[in-house]
Formats: structure tokens, C-alpha cells, sequence
């Protein structure tokens, strides 16, 4: 170190303006600092010590004079080199130690190093030295808050040490020490000034004899005494070295930095991940609440008026090309993921039937009509839903009258029921009777009977096929039949050929009764919407009348006495406005066609039926659509309210969250806003702490989300209603939607903690 003065104040004055007054802090002084010693400044309170010491470290500017460091005025550097000079020939020894209290000594020291642009390298090398020079080598991975004052203030002086700064200042450094360690700190001073400047501002007279090199004695912003006034030329700066000027930002290295940051704040750092876990998954159940409501059509009341059947759950799906539905369609259609279960005849879903008499109807003689449904939850299915599999006694049901059902009892087997299907034919309700022999039986208690292919297939046909009318009376002279009936074939496997079997009606059951004779049927297309779309088809009959009064085959004629003493006599067959007629099976399907156009889907959970509607519209084979959506135009004004209700307030629970992250992450990292203003004074620049805090707090989430994956697919997996509930609603996209909505808000708590502290950097 070349002998000569380091720093000179000429004629300097700082003024402050404190409640409209001018206070002088320091008047006209000159003083004239050597580049080694340990200079004692001493004085009252307010005599300006304080104020000197930020003039020459450069963190004040004079208002008149100058202050020299070498021979360049300090006031007229430009910012980087006032930065480099601050960084590189300024360092700081405080009362209160200004310490990370939750880094280790080392840390403490390597901290000051890396932000100063020390390479981490050359950083440990240095740490190690003036761990050791300050004697504190056995303490240097204990944390700074858990050492004695002495200690700490040790760290201090190897902070500053460390850095190998020309100048050091203290601003009173034992006044928070005792006798004994003031004593050793002051020694440890004395030690370093044979190499620095250092200037001391203390109140202990005492102390500073003993070890100061000079002595100032300041007064009302003066110099009272000078114990060994300085007059030693200044030496000569030419430049501040160039690679000092500006510290290349991407240097830090933010490793380490962001490592050390992570660990002196785990508690935080935990509270916050446990906060951010129970935030987020706060989020993602309010925001599927959000989301299931979001959906009108529950809100909406079923109109039974295209379907009969409301089961949520159903997909009624027509090829494309218009052609029949084939078993490769139905295969393709159970093999989709959420799809429970598939049935070739999905217009037979909506015929109602009532199958065990007391249970699902009893017989009401007297409102005229013959048959009260008790039970209205049963739809026709078919035999196509099941596999034998299904069946775990008996078998499939083959024929037109055969069905199997779901019981544990054995001896349901071959047991018979008579049984009324509400057909809806030209919208009116129509009875179909006919007895159905139990061939197998299902596991499980739904309730659900399955009729056979060739039931279903038959019954599909009046919806499917064409209106079919019997024409009667000819007429020679017109060479026309006179009158027309509306009947329906039902195939009867005793006949062959164009034998078609009325039954002789009963009192005045049959509306249009259709006399025997040469008859024809004549069918008609019609299309979906109504419209005669081809011509008709006219096939010669010959009609023969049965009368079933006297027998005792097939049909069961009852006599039941009213209240009121008269008889009253019901047929139990073909209760209804429409005649059925019994034709072969040849001649059935010379009418209508076999097989279906027209299949149902069943989903496992409505909460599925949109990807599964998705999946199918999307195949480009297929057009599928929810009949419960179809029928369910019509909002329930209670559903709709209370859905309303359900949307706001899951938003609002939403915002609310997202603000508690804001607040509660800010909330609970503030308590560190110290100890960065201190890494702040030792060059962290605000956009390395940003960095930092985004960083961590980017891994925090992350780890949040992480955890809350495992939390939910835990709670999944053990089948916890409340998560199935909820959960099955969501797909990946509704996750995404979380995920940004959680990361926004933690961005956001980020943004504003980040600005708050920076505030207060410097
Ligand atoms: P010391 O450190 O010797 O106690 P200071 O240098 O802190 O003295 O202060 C010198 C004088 O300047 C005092 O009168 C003090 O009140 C005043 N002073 C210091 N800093 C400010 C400030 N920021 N604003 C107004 N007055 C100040
Ligand atoms: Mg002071």
C-alpha cells in the first residue's frame, strides 16, 4: 500500500432540512484521511460523526465541497463507478451487526462475497481466511443468530475483511459488547488498520486511546481536536479498474444464493408449501363445483315427450350412413372408455313395463281402465346388454316370450309373469300384454328385467318400420275397401302365411274391431318428423277371428264384481285402443325389417357422458346425443337458483382463495424483509432478489402441486366419495384451468411481496 492519503474532505458542508429548519450536520470541515490507521472519531450526539462517515463511504453527497477518494472527487463519478467504489473500497462495520441471523457465519460471509462479484471459487478460499483470522473457524456453520454478540460482531469484521476493501467504516461497533469482547473487537480492529483504513466513530474515549492510531474529536458538525492531523499528499487513482466497474449481473451465482435463501427460511418455507397445498386443492374442489354446475341440463326438468326414459346416463346413437347398427358398431361401442354398457334397441328404452302384478300394477276395474302402474321405473331392455357371463342360472332369453331378471332366488326359474309394456303409439298410451317365462337369472337387485332380441327386435319395429293399417269391407262396385283400422303384428309362431288372427272383441273394448275376410295391410313410411317419405306397401291378408270366450289357452278371461253388485268382465290380452294382430313370423318381416338403426349407450356416470359424446361424435361414423339433454329443455326455476347460487359461490370461493394466497404468502415472508434489506446493502440488486424469490416460490408451488397430485390420487384410489364426487367431473383440461388459475395467484403474491420489499432497497 503506497504511504499517501487515501480520502480528503475540503471545506465539506451537509445541511439538513428537519421541520422547515436548516440543521447543519457538518460545517466547512477539512480533513485528511492516510490509506492505514485506525482513526477514532468521537463527539457528542448529533455532533456529526454519522454523517461523515456517509459522506466518505459515498452514500451521501456533500452540498458544498468536496470529498476525494485518491484524487477523484467522489460526488462527480458517474453511477457505475460510485457502485464499483461503494462495492470495492467501502466496508461497513455496524453496531447492530446487520447479519442474516438465519445464515451461518460462513454463509453470512460468502453471501457478501458472491453479491460484491466475487467468483465462488476465490469466495471459499477467502471465506476460509478470514474465518480463520477473526478466530471463529470452529463456528463458522453455526447460525449467526444462535452466536454471542462478540461472535457475531467477528463476522462482521470478517464480512468486511473478507471483501478486502481499502476503506472500513464502523459506526460505534462494541457499543452493543461488553468490556471483554469490545476489548478483543477493538484489538482485531487495530490488527486490520496495519493494512486499511479504518474509521471508527465510538463514544468510549477509554477504548479508542488505547487503540486508535488518531483521534478526532468532533463538536456541532466541527472538528474540535485532531490528535495526529494528516498531511500526507493524495495518492494518485488514474481510473477505477475496469473489470471492477460494472459487476457483469449473470456472474452471481444464483445457486448457491438461492440454496442458502431456501434453508434460512425453511420454516417459512413449509408453511407456505403446506398453505399452498391446502389452497390449491381448496381450488380445485370449489372450481369443479364450479364446473359441474356449469352444466345447465341438471338444472333443467325432463319432458317426457320424445323419451319416456330420463336415465342420465344414456347415449342414443345412429350410423351416419343411415345403415342398421351391426355387432362390430356394438362392439366398438362397449369397448370405449366410461362405457358401461351397450343395447342394440334404444327406442325399446322408453317402453315402460310393469312386470309383476301387485308389485309394478295391479288391476283397477273401476277408473275404466284396466291396469295401474304402481311401479313407473322400469324400461325395456334387451338381451344384447348381456353376456352369458350375466347369467349365473338358466340362460339368455331366446324367444319372444322369454326374459331373464335379477334375483338370488333359484326358484324364480321358469316361473311366468303376466305383464302389461305401455307402448306410445300416435301418442297415445297403448297396453301390450303378454305373459314372459323367467329363462336366467342376473346377479345384483336393480330390478332390471332383459327381454329377448327377438322382443325387442318386434317391439322396435312399430317405431322403426312403417305405419301399418288394415283396409276391410271391399267394396265390388268401387273395387275399393271400405273402411280402415289401425293394428299392430305381433308375431305368433302357431302361423304361416298371410293367416292374420284377430281376437273377438270383448264389450266395446276394441274401437275399430276388424271383421274376417279378405283384408289388406297396407303400410306406410313415415319420416322422424312426420312426413309420408315413400309409397305404400299393400299386402293381401286373409283375417280369421278367434274367439277366446270358452278357452283357457293363452289368455285369461276374468269376472270381477264391482261394489255395486254388477259384473264386470276383462280380458287380459291386448288391453287396449289399438288391436293387436296376430300374424307369422314370415309375414312380420315381410313388413318390417329386422334389426335396429338406432343404439343406446350407457354411460358408467353422467359426469362421463361428454367425453363419451365427444369420442363418439368425433369418430365420424356416428351421431350420438344424450336423450336426457334432448328432453330437458325446460329450466326448473328452484334448479336453476339453486345452481346460480352454487356458480357464484364457488367463484367467489375461488377469488377468496386466490386472495388468501396473496396475502398469506406475502404475510408470511415478510418477516424476512430485513435481513434482505441487509443482503440488499451488500449488493443484492432488486432484480437478483426477484429471481430468487420467483425461484423459490415457483419450486414451492410446483412441490404443492406435486403433493396435492398425491393427496387427491390417494383419496381416488381409496375411493373417497367426497373426491369420486368431484373429481370424475374433471379432466386434464379442467386441471390445466387449476393449475393457471393457482399459478396466477402465486405469481401474483410474488409480484406484490416483491414489490413491497423493494421498496426499501436502496
Ligand atoms: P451523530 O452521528 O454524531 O449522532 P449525525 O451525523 O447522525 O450525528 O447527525 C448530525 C446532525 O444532523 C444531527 O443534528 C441530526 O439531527 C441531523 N441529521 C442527521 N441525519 C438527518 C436526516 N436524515 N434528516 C434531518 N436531520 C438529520
Ligand atoms: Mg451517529
Amino acid at each position: 500500500m503506497t504511504n499517501g492519503s487515501i480520502i480528503r474532505l475540503e471545506n465539506v458542508s451537509k445541511y439538513y432540512i428537519a421541520e422547515g429548519k436548516v440543521v447543519p450536520a457538518l460545517e466547512k470541515t477539512d480533513l485528511t484521511f492516510a490509506s492505514t490507521g485506525l482513526v477514532a472519531i468521537i463527539g457528542e450526539s448529533g455532533s456529526g460523526k454519522t454523517t461523515l462517515l456517509n459522506l466518505i463511504g459515498g452514500n451521501l453527497n456533500p452540498d458544498s465541497g468536496f470529498v476525494y477518494f485518491g484524487n477523484k472527487k467522489i460526488a462527480e463519478l458517474d453511477d457505475a463507478n460510485r457502485e464499483d467504489y461503494r462495492k470495492k473500497q467501502i466496508g461497513f462495520i455496524y453496531q447492530d451487526f446487520e447479519l442474516i441471523g438465519h445464515y451461518t457465519a460462513r454463509e453470512n460471509i460468502m453471501s457478501a462475497l458472491l453479491l460484491s462479484g466475487e467468483k465462488l471459487e476465490t469466495a471459499k478460499v477467502k471465506t476460509e481466511e478470514v474465518l480463520h483470522k477473526v478466530g471463529l473457524k470452529g463456528h463458522a456453520d453455526i447460525k449467526v443468530c444462535k452466536l454471542s454478540a462478540g461472535q457475531r460482531q467477528r463476522v462482521g469484521i470478517a464480512r468486511v475483511l473478507a471483501r478486502d476493501t481499502k476503506i472500513i467504516l464502523a459506526d460505534e461497533p462494541t457499543a452493543n459488547l461488553d468490556a471483554e469482547n469490545g476489548k478483543q473487537i477493538m484489538e482485531l480492529l487495530r490488527e486490520c488498520a496495519n493494512d486499511h483504513l479504518i474509521i471508527l466513530v465510538t463514544h468510549n474515549l477509554d477504548q479508542a486511546k488505547d487503540y486508535a492510531t488518531r483521534i478526532i474529536k468532533m463538536r456541532k458538525g466541527r472538528v474540535e481536536e485532531d490528535s495526529a492531523p494528516c498531511l500526507l499528499e493524495l495518492i494518485r487513482i488514474h481510473t477505477l479498474p475496469k473489470n471492477l466497474i460494472t459487476t457483469n449481473r449473470l456472474k452471481i451465482p444464483l445457486l448457491p444464493l438461492l440454496k442458502w435463501d431456501m434453508k434460512s427460511s425453511a420454516i417459512q418455507n413449509i408453511l407456505v408449501l403446506l398453505f399452498l397445498a391446502m389452497a390449491g386443492l381448496i381450488m380445485i374442489f370449489f372450481y369443479s363445483t364450479y364446473y359441474i354446475n356449469s352444466d345447465e341440463t341438471p338444472a333443467k326438468i325432463f319432458q317426457a315427450s320424445a323419451y319416456q326414459n330420463s336415465s342420465m346416463e344414456r347415449i342414443a346413437v345412429v350410423r351416419l350412413d343411415g345403415e342398421k347398427i351391426s355387432s362390430r358398431d356394438l362392439e366398438w361401442a362397449k369397448s370405449l372408455k366410461y362405457v358401461e354398457t351397450t343395447d342394440l334397441y334404444d327406442t325399446v328404452a322408453d317402453i315402460r313395463y310393469y312386470l309383476e302384478e301387485g308389485e309394478d300394477y295391479e288391476y283397477d276395474y273401476l277408473s275404466g281402465r284396466l291396469i295401474k302402474p304402481l311401479d313407473e321405473t322400469n324400461y325395456v331392455r334387451s338381451a344384447s346388454s348381456l353376456s352369458e357371463e350375466d347369467i349365473y342360472a338358466g340362460q339368455m332369453p331366446e324367444k319372444e316370450n322369454e326374459i331373464v331378471i335379477c334375483s338370488e332366488d333359484e326358484t324364480l326359474l321358469g316361473k311366468e309373469y303376466g305383464s302389461y309394456l305401455k307402448l306410445v303409439i300416435d301418442s297415445s298410451d297403448t297396453f301390450y300384454y303378454q305373459k314372459f317365462k323367467v329363462t336366467g337369472l342376473l346377479k345384483g337387485n336393480s330390478g332390471q328385467a332383459f327381454f329377448s332380441n327377438a322382443f325387442c327386435d318386434m317391439l322396435n319395429a312399430y317405431y322403426e318400420g312403417p305405419n301399418c293399417k288394415i283396409h276391410f269391407f271391399w267394396n265390388e262396385s268401387t273395387q275399393t275397401f271400405g273402411q280402415i283400422a289401425s293394428a299392430l303384428p305381433q308375431i305368433d309362431r302357431n302361423l304361416n302365411g298371410n293367416t292374420v288372427v284377430t281376437r273377438k272383441a270383448y264389450l266395446s273394448m276394441f274401437r275399430n274391431a276388424i271383421p274376417k275376410g279378405e283384408c289388406q295391410f297396407v303400410c306406410r313410411y313415415y319420416s322422424d318428423l312426420g312426413n309420408l317419405i315413400s309409397d305404400r306397401k299393400v299386402i293381401d291378408i286373409n283375417v280369421i277371428e278367434k274367439d277366446y270366450t270358452n278357452s283357457n289357452e293363452d289368455i285369461e278371461v276374468f269376472t270381477h264384481v264391482i261394489p255395486n253388485g254388477a259384473t264386470l268382465e276383462r280380458v287380459f290380452i291386448n288391453e287396449s285402443s289399438f288391436p293387436f294382430i296376430d300374424v307369422s313370423e314370415e309375414l312380420f318381416y315381410s313388413i318390417y325389417d329386422t334389426g335396429s338403426r338406432q343404439m343406446s349407450i350407457y354411460v358408467e356416470d353422467y359426469a362421463y357422458l361428454d367425453r363419451v359424446l365427444k369420442k363418439i361424435n368425433e369418430s365420424g361414423d356416428y351421431i350420438a346425443a344424450s336423450t336426457y339433454r334432448m328432453s330437458a329443455k325446460y329450466f326448473s326455476d328452484d334448479l336453476n337458483v339453486n345452481r346460480e347460487r352454487l356458480i357464484a359461490m364457488s367463484l367467489f370461493v375461488l377469488l377468496i382463495t386466490a386472495g388468501a394466497i396473496v396475502f398469506v404468502v406475502c404475510m408470511i415472508y415478510m418477516i424476512r424483509k430485513k435481513e434482505y434489506l441487509i443482503l440488499n446493502k451488500l449488493g443484492m440488486k432488486p432484480y437478483l432478489f426477484q429471481l430468487i424469490t420467483f425461484t423459490k416460490l415457483a419450486l414451492l408451488s410446483f412441490a404443492a402441486m406435486f403433493s396435492i397430485a398425491i393427496i387427491l390420487i390417494i383419496l381416488y384410489n381409496i375411493r373417497t366419495t367426497l373426491v369420486l364426487n368431484y373429481l370424475k367431473y374433471l379432466m386434464i383440461p379442467q386441471f390445466v384451468v387449476c393449475a393457471i388459475l393457482f399459478l396466477i395467484a402465486v405469481a401474483l403474491a410474488t409480484y406484490i411481496y416483491t414489490r413491497i420489499i423493494k421498496k426499501s432497497f436502496i
